[in-house]
């Protein structure tokens, strides 16, 4: 008879987040090699720690092009193509702005508007040469800074999949402070994994309601995330690419469910900058997508539940019929 498969976790502190690895049978080689994994592509995405290939781009930035490795190259393509879809919100060149801010790090502020307006102009991703025979990444103006905290998350947490799928794992769940990526469901559970979606502004345990997926990708990203409070105000750490100031609309946070962790982390972004109604109909038209908005008067919005199924459990929220 086979014996019952116990869950286990391993968890650790990486890219400023908790990291939570969840395996059926205990595998400490397998987990160290997950973690190996994750800590290798960090440093290679950071922007807060030199060196780095993207340090190593930004520094040259102005001066001269810079060759990076293909995953690297690619993860650049991705997002530059993003950055520059009408009316994105996702901006790779908003380095200088998040540097200013320092939204999530010691020493945030609100920055004077002028030196808003003066960064703004470094921050346009059609100033960042690719060339892909060459492999090579050129900023054209000096202080131009490439960011990829909006999609960096997402590109390991598929990693991490792949490496798992690759050695033979069945049922797995890692989840790279909000980025949760799976392999099939935990055993016996046909219903799948339940994914909790935090009750915004409130304890860590707070949840509005769970989320249950089979080889789903789950990313949230929420204004309650990092932010920082004056006079009343709360300064969240999306930026809104043509004002330099926070995204400002009627939502709390944005889930994405999608096959790929990457499109979660991209589209959190893309549909938080277009708010529920456009979010819906962009939705209606990539049914690949799906998506769990909150607002700030307490709605919690879902497109269609192909990939998914939600269940609320805070009664202070509501669900529009
Ligand atoms: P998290 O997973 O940390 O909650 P997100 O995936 O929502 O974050 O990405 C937020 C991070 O992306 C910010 O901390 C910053 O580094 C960067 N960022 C902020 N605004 C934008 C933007 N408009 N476009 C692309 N990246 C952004
Ligand atoms: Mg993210
Ligand atoms: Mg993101």
């Amino acid at each position: 008879m086979p014996t019952e498969a116990r869950v286990c976790a391993y968890s650790a502190v990486m890219m400023g987040s908790p990291i939570l690895l969840k395996l059926f049978d205990h595998d400490e080689t397998l987990a160290r090699q997950v973690f190996q994994l994750i800590k290798q592509q960090e440093n290679l995405l950071t922007v807060n720690r030199s060196p780095s290939e993207i340090m190593n781009i930004n520094q040259a930035a102005g001066q001269h092009a810079v060759v990076v490795s293909q995953p690297v190259f690619e993860l650049i393509q991705i997002a530059c193509q993003v950055s520059q879809l009408p009316d994105s919100c996702f901006n790779l060149a908003i380095g200088p702005l998040v540097k200013r801010w320092k939204i999530g790090f010691q020493g945030d502020h609100v920055p004077p508007a002028a030196e808003l307006q003066a960064r703004l102009a470094l921050t346009d991703p059609r100033d960042i040469e690719l060339d892909a025979a060459a492999r090579s990444v050129f900023l054209r103006k000096a202080g131009m800074e490439i960011d990829l905290g909006a999609i960096a998350k997402g590109y390991i947490a598929d990693c991490v999949q792949a490496f798992l799928r690759q050695q033979q794992v069945g049922s797995a769940l890692i989840n790279l402070g909000g980025n949760v990526q799976t392999v099939g469901a935990p055993p016996d559970e046909p219903q799948g994994w339940a994914i909790g979606l935090k009750t915004p502004f409130a304890g860590l345990d707070a949840l509005i309601g769970v989320i249950n997926v089979v080889n789903k990708s789950v990313v949230t990203s929420g204004v309650y995330e990092r932010y920082f409070k004056v006079d009343g105000h709360y300064y969240h750490h999306i930026l809104d690419p043509k004002t330099g100031y926070p995204l400002d609309n009627e939502l709390l946070s944005v889930t994405i469910i999608s096959d790929r962790s990457i499109d979660g982390d991209i589209y959190t972004t893309l549909l938080y900058g277009m708010g529920v109604e456009q979010g819906m109909r962009y939705l209606a038209a990539h049914p690949d997508i799906e998506a769990i908005f909150v607002t700030r008067d307490k709605q919690v919005i879902c497109s269609s539940q192909r990939q998914f199924c939600f269940t609320l459990l805070d009664d202070s929220y509501h669900q529009p019929e």
